[in-house]
């Protein structure tokens, strides 16, 4: 914990004297509570720095104040990391008016961005040289690089590219104290002792604020097949991805699993959907795979690949996007769970990873010894199969009131967490710990382990003033 006792006085005067008016926030509401609306907490000021030298004496000046301080990027975080606590004694750095390109080397497949760029944003600037940066996930209109980065966010495209801590070569960081780390790199070869950005990629602002960071670029495809297949349980879908990679490799971008249970949920709450198939089936499998060269070429290589396994029983039945049009209502169904979810009611969420090779396990024992426990809880199970990442969510029974079963909360949660455990998986797969899961994940993670996290934590912010209460 910081160990402020009271803000010093007329802090608000000597911000604005670092970031100028522009730069210190009137109405802190909407900063104030996240994305959800579940966690709203109250600021002492909003602060958006415009340029690496102002974050650096904002955070410097806190810190000999003893101010504690909350980076935040776009604020889609699902696990209250972004938001401040109710004291009313922190400060919000919003990083949103850095915002810059500051170099693009096409040679070098790199671009040197801002923290505070849209990720959408950041796609076209690749785009417009000819270029693809790989991560994409449903908010990308609304997050940053900087909370990119701070999350390691994944989304649709880690199979292929990996997620945002494989995509960042270097990184300039604002330390707790508000000294300057310049990390840009752009090397693909550097073994000069202890690679310290990957300190910083996934700490969710607890150990220092980034404002720039190198990013990789890859050639863009000019092909895309979409497929939508049927599978009759979750172990031929994993049966299906490793023979789908043995015949198209690296081509295989997307592996997304959806259970019917959550299909439904989209058609019925999402305007627009249909089912794409003439029946329905348990299980589905939304494939994505990209190439240079021809699109029909790369659609007749999936027919090709994707053929015999049909008539092995690995695929029950299967739809390939024919165009953009019915690619894009493929990925509404996907992308759209979400949302579908929430408008169906209330539900008990997990953002789950396990062992490629074991998410048909976790489905099985997940559904088996949830039902037992809980009966009539309704298990609505899709995720990024391909990188073992399930979101393996529980709505509640129908006759069940939803306070009655946000009182079971705790218990379902240790149902599902333990049998991660024993799948040698993690709690938190995209979203991070936050708050949400800051005690949670001391009971699934060693000692040892845990007491690395703090000791790195007291090394680079001594005073507890970096994201206090989140993560540790
Ligand atoms: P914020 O929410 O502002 O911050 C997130 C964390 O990073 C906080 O702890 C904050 O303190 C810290 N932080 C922010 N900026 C900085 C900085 N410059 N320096 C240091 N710390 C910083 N996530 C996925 O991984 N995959 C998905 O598929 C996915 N889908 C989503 C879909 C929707 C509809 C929504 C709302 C969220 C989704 N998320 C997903 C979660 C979220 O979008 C990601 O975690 C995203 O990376 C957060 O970026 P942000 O800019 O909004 O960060």
């Amino acid at each position: 914990m910081n160990d402020l006792a009271a803000l010093p006085a007329n802090l608000a005067g000597q911000l604005q004297a670092i970031v100028g008016e522009r730069g210190l926030v009137a109405d802190a509401g909407p900063y104030e509570i996240d994305w959800r609306g579940l966690y709203h907490g109250r600021a002492a000021l909003v602060v958006k720095p415009a340029s690496t030298e102002e974050v650096a004496r904002v955070v410097a000046l806190l810190a000999q104040a003893r101010v504690a301080i909350v980076p935040q990027g776009g604020n889609t975080s699902l696990c209250g990391g972004s938001v401040p606590d109710a004291s009313g004694m922190q400060v919000v750095v919003n990083l949103s008016r850095m915002n810059r390109v500051r170099t693009v080397d096409a040679a070098n497949n790199t671009m040197t961005l801002e923290a505070g760029v849209i990720l959408a944003e950041a796609q076209k600037v690749a785009d417009g040289h000819d270029r693809l940066f790989p991560l994409s996930l449903g908010a990308e209109g609304s997050c940053e690089i900087g909370g990119n980065l701070s999350t390691n966010a994944g989304g649709t495209g880690v199979l292929r590219y990996g997620n945002a801590r494989d995509l960042v070569l270097g990184l300039e960081v604002v330390l707790p104290d508000g000294r300057v780390w310049d990390g840009l790199r752009a090397l693909r070869k550097d073994n000069t002792g202890y690679d310290l950005k990957h300190l910083f990629v996934g700490a969710e602002g607890t150990l220092g604020i980034i404002t720039a960071a190198v990013l990789k670029l890859y050639a863009k495809p000019t092909a895309i097949a979409t497929a939508l297949v049927a599978v009759p349980e979750p172990a031929t879908a994993i049966a299906l991805l490793a023979r789908v990679r043995e015949t198209l490799g690296d081509r295989l971008t997307g592996f997304e699993l959806m259970s019917r249970a959550s299909l439904e949920l989209a058609l019925r709450h999402i305007a627009g959907t249909s089912d794409p198939l003439s029946q329905p089936y348990e299980w589905y499998v939304l494939l994505e795979l990209t190439d240079g060269g021809e699109e029909a070429r790369l659609n007749a290589a999936v027919e090709e690949s994707l053929g015999p396994l049909a008539e092995e029983g690995l695929i029950l039945d299967a739809v390939l996007a024919a165009s953009g049009a019915q690619r894009k209502a493929l990925w509404k169904l996907r992308e759209d769970l979400g949302e579908a979810g929430r408008l169906d009611g209330p539900s008990i969420k997990h953002d789950i990873a396990v062992p490629v090779s074991r998410v048909p396990e976790m489905i099985e024992r997940g559904g088996r010894e949830l039902e037992r426990a809980f009966p009539g809880i309704r298990i609505l199970c899709f995720g990024h199969a391909g990188d073992g990442n399930l979101h393996y969510n529980c709505g509640k029974p129908a006759a069940q009131d939803a306070a009655a079963f946000f009182a079971q909360q705790p218990a379902v949660n240790h149902v599902v967490y333990e049998i991660v455990r024993s799948l040698n998986g993690s709690i938190s797969a995209e979203h991070g710990l936050g708050v949400l899961k800051r005690d949670e994940i001391t009971h699934y993670k060693g000692a040892v382990e845990l007491g690395l996290m703090r000791s790195i934590k007291a090394t680079l912010d001594p005073h507890g003033i970096m994201n206090p209460g989140k993560v540790i």
